[in-house]
């Protein structure tokens, strides 16, 4: 493995899909290992990237591959990294839509109303409805007719 010489190396967690959470946890495992899985190093590493859920999963993961029989770790890791796909998606699909709407505003050239726009997750009908208050802007109602996603 190359890098030996650099142990602290930060190992980047931002995961862009349930294959590259794999490749990540594989590699935080094999840095691990190299250090006799000594507890600090482990801290070191969740210290360097912000507190977040994804982080708490992914050094619990690192634990739990360390301390279960396999076929326990392969079920917990199997779960957690569909929860993360999971959310992953909403994430996405959210800010597709929201892209796409504003996209309609500035289209129609306008700050507050209703736009209607083709939904980037299912290419059905969606409309957007915006209002101002207090020099806010606020969603009201909007939602895909098709596929049925909506926010407030
Ligand atoms: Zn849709």
């Amino acid at each position: 493995m190359k890098n030996q010489n650099k142990p602290n190396k930060p190992i980047s967690l931002i995961i862009n899909d349930a294959q590259d959470y794999k490749q990540k946890l594989e590699f935080a495992y094999q840095k691990w290992s190299e250090h006799d899985f000594d507890n600090r190093w482990l801290d070191m590493l969740e210290k360097h990237w912000i507190p977040s859920y994804d982080v708490y999963n992914f050094i619990n993961l690192l634990k739990a591959r360390r301390d279960l029989p396999e076929e326990e770790y392969k079920i917990k890791e199997e779960k957690i990294i569909k929860d993360f796909e999971v959310i992953n998606k909403m994430t996405d699909d959210f800010f597709k839509i929201m892209k796409a709407e504003k996209e309609a505003f500035d289209k129609a050239g306008i700050k507050e109303g209703t736009v209607t726009y083709t939904c980037p997750l299912c290419g059905g009908t969606a409309v957007a409805v915006r209002y101002v208050h207090n020099g806010r802007t606020g969603g009201l109602g909007s939602h895909c007719t098709k596929c049925g996603f909506s926010h407030t």
